[in-house]
């Protein structure tokens, strides 16, 4: 990182915790990658606080910020104006302050599809489709989303602007209708259906050409993504974990070894990282110099 001085641009993160967060190592290391004087510093927010905070990215002067758990819904409510992204879920991660106006958008949608894009050809792209009929001709593409929290909204939102058919699988199955709800109230082509966990089985994974686990299943502390997902996963089909850690998680390492094409969590969070510092720099991302910044834990 160069010296910080009093031209530097500043970029926050706001959340709490922050401590564990790998984007500064990774934004900072592409400020210096692409010779730009920013500087990307944890800022460790309470809930109570958010507000001020917020407004503080004003007052002093800061070029933007990320935001993190547990503040993109609160901090939706607190800018001068939404892209439509971030409007529509409810949920912003990045926030521009463009001459004193402070902007909030989503990058998640952009960091999924882009992360997606690096495996994904859809059913057409030389991959053997589960969902292909007699005659090998394949279905319209298909995705299986388990999880309706934040991170599976922004990812419902990917899919139904990528034209995937989507079943929405959740613990709370009400929690899976009102994210499909608010989903096709914006994009009313788009083709979502709820269907609870207890759903889930070989036939249902098996009429899917996309399964995608965005549910805290798989962190240390939690449970395991359901064996009706992970042991049904079939060959030709792309995985993609939200979840990341060291290594890849037990989820995706069993569906690499049934043969599926895999994406990991990390690729979406150096995806949604990109496309955050080309709205606070206007310079393209180096990419793969944040992938190893990331890599290096
Ligand atoms: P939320 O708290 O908003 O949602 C959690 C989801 O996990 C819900 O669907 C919840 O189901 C489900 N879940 C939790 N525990 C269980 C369980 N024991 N059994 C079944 N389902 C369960 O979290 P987020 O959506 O913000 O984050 C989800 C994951 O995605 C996290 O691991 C996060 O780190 C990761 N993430 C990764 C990103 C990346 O860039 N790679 C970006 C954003 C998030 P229910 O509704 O029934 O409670």
């Amino acid at each position: 990182m160069s010296m910080v001085s009093g031209s530097t641009r500043v970029i926050g993160l706001l959340g709490d915790p922050v401590a564990h967060s790998r984007s500064p190592q990774i934004h900072n290391a592409a400020f210096a990658a692409r010779g730009l004087d920013y500087v990307y510093v944890p800022l460790r927010v309470a809930a109570a606080a958010l507000p001020a905070a917020v407004t503080g990215l004003r007052a002093l002067g800061l070029r933007g910020a990320n935001v993190t758990v547990p503040h993109k819904v609160a901090a939706a409510g607190l800018l001068d104006e939404l892209d439509e992204t971030a409007a529509l879920l409810g949920a912003v991660n990045t926030i521009v302050v463009d001459q004193g106006r402070l902007r909030g958008f989503n990058t998640d949608v952009a960091g999924f599809a882009r992360a997606l894009a690096e495996v994904w050809g859809g059913p057409h792209a030389g991959r053997e489709s589960p969902t292909a009929d007699a005659e090998g001709s394949a279905a319209a593409p298909r995705a299986l989303l388990l999880g309706a929290g934040g991170a599976a909204r922004a990812v419902a939102l990917a899919l139904a602007d990528l034209g995937l058919a989507t079943t929405v699988v959740n613990r709370d199955l009400a929690k899976a209708e009102h994210l499909v709800e608010t989903i096709v109230a914006a994009r009313p082509r788009a083709r979502l259906a709820a269907a609870p966990l207890i759903a889930l089985d070989a036939a249902l994974v098996g009429a899917h050409d996309l399964l995608v686990n965005a549910t805290s299943l798989g962190l240390p502390g939690t449970g395991k993504v359901p064996a009706a997902l992970a042991d049904n996963v079939l060959r030709g089909q792309v995985v993609v974990d939200l979840v990341y850690g060291e290594g890849p998680t037990d989820f995706l390492a069993a569906a690499r070894a049934r043969g599926a094409g895999t994406v990991d969590g990390l690729s979406m969070l150096i995806w949604q990282a990109a496309a955050a510092f080309e709205l606070w720099t206007g310079v393209p991302a180096p990419v793969q110099v944040m992938r190893d910044a990331a890599e290096r834990t």
